[in-house]
């Protein structure tokens, strides 16, 4: 059994053949997908999306390309959505130094603005789950060590993944440190990710989790095309040969390790 620990089953891309793309990820040995929020309205369709489906829970949250969007407080509404069973972890969430204003036509103090709305609703969303006790899921880009720092002096009482990992073995080391893990996408196939494959080995069997980031980042042979749940097979078949462990060994200790994080999911 393998779990997808982040897709985005709610985008557009999905809406033609929803249904399907579930049922595939069930056939490929894929039983549970973690449906992520973006926004308000992106949570609250992942939350709709595991009503309908008894393979699909949901991670509620703003992700901090969208913070400019959120009201000044985000915890009353999500607080409200937590409490619907199927809701395993907030997120995504965390800070994203990757496009800056200044980079479209925006200024220095545009920039400025932005990161500190980022700064205020990751705060937030840490300050939900320290009272709620669920986990965060956390987007990092170009932003490791401010990232870090915002997040560690809560890693007593919250843990987290970060998604979609492609840091050095050391980063990797540093969120282990604080009892939290790291998951790997179908980057870990790419050709030019020997880096990314340097870090998944390093990196301890109890604090990996692999995840598609789908409809994005489809892995090997598929790149390139719409990413869906069911390729965590490929990933996984890549990941366990990095590691030099059995498919077996790679499923149990996935799972496992999504089970610990996650406590909520069934
Ligand atoms: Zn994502």
């Amino acid at each position: 059994m393998l779990i997808d620990t982040h897709a985005h089953l709610d985008f557009p891309d999905f809406s033609p053949d929803l249904p399907q793309v579930v049922a595939r990820a069930q056939a490929a040995g894929i039983q549970r997908i973690l449906s992520i929020g973006t926004d308000l309205s992106a949570s609250r369709r992942a939350v709709d999306l595991a009503d309908r489906f008894p393979s699909v829970y949901a991670i509620i949250g703003w992700h901090p390309g969208h913070v400019l969007d959120a009201p000044e407080n985000v915890v009353p509404e999500l607080t409200e959505l937590a409490g619907h069973p199927k809701v395993v972890a907030l997120g995504e969430c965390g800070l994203d130094f990757y496009r800056m204003p200044s980079a479209n036509g925006g200024t220095p103090e545009d920039d400025a603005r932005l990161k500190v709305v980022q700064d205020r609703v990751f705060r937030q969303q840490l300050d939900l789950a320290a009272t709620t006790g669920l986990n965060v899921v956390i987007h990092t880009r170009d932003s490791f060590s401010e990232t870090m720092r915002v997040f560690a002096p809560y890693a007593s009482r919250v843990r987290a993944v970060f998604h979609c990992f492609i840091g050095t073995p050391e980063q990797m080391r540093e969120v282990v440190a604080l009892g939290s893990m790291v998951s790997f996408t179908g980057i870990a196939t790419f050709k030019n990710a020997a880096n990314v494959r340097t870090t998944l080995q390093a990196t301890p069997l109890d604090a990996l989790m692999l995840e598609t980031d789908a409809p994005f980042l489809a892995p090997v042979p598929y790149r390139g095309r719409r990413c869906e749940p069911a390729y965590v097979a490929e990933l996984a078949a890549m990941v366990a040969e990095v590691k030099g462990i059995s498919d077996v060994e790679l499923a149990e200790a996935t799972t496992a390790n999504a089970h610990r994080l996650f406590p909520r999911l069934g």
